[in-house]
């Protein structure tokens, strides 16, 4: 049996992969088998969202028995108080078919169409409030990676909220030990500890790489306090899931593309230290890239673009702009700029003024060509990518493509 859940936390506190985590564990306790345990990551501009806009499937043989299990724990932990918060737990004897997960990690679907969708898949269900977690529970259900990585998450209990004891040394120890076969735990260019949040849940700390075997050994280096419980998910994160190959002109809000084109204007910084630039895809047809402040030097390489470079963008389209993942640069445009050119004597010209060419100010010699001067570019051509400190949890960082080839 899979058993999915959703939307059982709040601003206030929780997280499902917890719920996920303490269900899993009583399910032990009472004999019963957690065969897997997947945590998607579903899209991540979603409107409700809490945080990071996760759902959870445990897969076990306890039946019916899990599927009260799991919705007496919903009743206990989550936050029900919040408005926000709308659970939902649907249980199935085998995944249900993948299209209404891919659909809910790169677009939107509805609480009737979840439901209509759990009915005619024969799954039971329960919805709290208006249900709408059965969206995430349904996706959950569904999931059916192309490409996965593993997390494990180590919890304090949910009704802590102090500050968290977890040795920073200890984890840039674990990322120098297993990097590149974890990732995103520290970020080193800006000196930050990524892996533990700042937000009141109970995640003490998460650490993400390629196999169980990987993140299990980078936990063994972390000093922190005693975790309440852990847990080990097979997820999307980290795979770009959520990214559609597009066109600009079918591009809409509140999806996430990647989309293949020419630089349009030179990069300009905005208020607040925001680099953005236009890409076009045909003539007439264009739209705006960002790159934010908390992408920190990544915004260095956007600056480095002129208008012809051509480059593949991936990010989120939202509010009318392509908030920049990562950006590949493909291809470079010849940067160059017009002078004066020298006279036959030696000297260098000068303006003879608007559109009248350049004039010898020794010898009067006069000529309409100005001499054309190559400038060097220093953008090596390659993808880039934003730190660890403003890395979306299903983008794929450019390691783990390296590490494949
Ligand atoms: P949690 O830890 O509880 O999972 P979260 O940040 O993942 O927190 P939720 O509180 O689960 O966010 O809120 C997300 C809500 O949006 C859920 O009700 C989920 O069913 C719904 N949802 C997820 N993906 C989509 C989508 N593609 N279209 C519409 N609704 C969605």
């Amino acid at each position: 049996m899979l058993i999915g859940i959703d939307d059982t936390d709040s601003p206030a506190g929780m997280c499902t992969t917890y719920l996920g985590a303490v269900f899993a564990g009583k399910l032990r306790e009472e004999g019963y088998s957690v065969d897997s345990m997947t945590l998607a990551r579903l899209n991540p501009n979603a409107r409700y969202k809490t945080r990071g806009n996760a759902a959870v499937c445990i897969e076990t043989n306890a039946g019916e028995k899990g599927f009260d299990l799991a919705c007496s724990l919903v009743d206990e932990l989550a936050d029900l108080s919040c408005e926000r918060t709308n659970p939902g737990v649907a249980m199935a004897e085998s995944p249900l078919p993948s299209w209404f997960y891919t659909k809910a990690v790169t677009d939107f679907l509805t609480i009737e169409e979840a439901a209509e969708f759990l009915d005619e898949n024969g799954a039971v269900y329960k919805g709290w409030k208006n249900g709408r977690g059965l969206i995430g529970a349904a996706a959950a259900l569904s999931a059916s990676f192309d490409d996965s990585t593993y997390e494990l998450l180590a919890y304090r209990h949910h009704e802590e909220k102090g500050e968290r004891i977890v040795d920073r040394g200890s984890i840039f120890l674990a990322e120098e030990k297993t990097y590149p076969h974890t990732w995103d735990s520290v970020d080193f260019g800006n000196n930050v500890v990524v892996c533990v949040p700042h937000t009141p849940d109970p995640v003490l700390y998460g650490i993400r790489g390629e196999s169980p075997e990987w993140v299990k050994k980078a936990v063994s280096y972390i000093k922190s306090e005693e975790p309440f419980i852990t847990a080990l998910y097979r997820t999307n994160q980290g795979t770009d899931a959520h990214l559609l190959d597009a066109r600009i002109a079918d591009i809409k809000e509140d999806r996430s593309y990647r989309i293949r084109g020419n630089v349009s204007s030179s990069p300009s910084t905005g208020e607040g230290g925001h680099v953005s630039f236009l890409l076009s895809d045909e003539p007439g047809i264009s739209v705006r890239c960002m790159a934010y402040e908390p992408t920190k030097e990544f915004r260095d390489v956007v600056r480095k673009l002129i208008p012809g470079d051509e480059v593949t963008v991936c990010g989120s389209f939202k509010g009318g702009s392509i908030n920049l993942e990562k950006i590949e640069v493909i291809s470079l445009a010849e940067k160059t700029f017009a002078k004066p050119p020298v006279c036959s004597c030696g000297k260098r010209m000068t303006s003879a003024g608007t559109g009248k060419g350049y004039k010898c100010r020794r010898c009067g010699e006069k000529s309409g060509e100005a001499e054309i001067v190559h400038i060097e570019r220093e953008l090596p051509l390659g993808w880039y990518e934003v730190p660890p400190v403003a890395r979306r949890h299903l983008s794929k960082p450019l390691v783990r493509s390296r590490a494949k080839n």
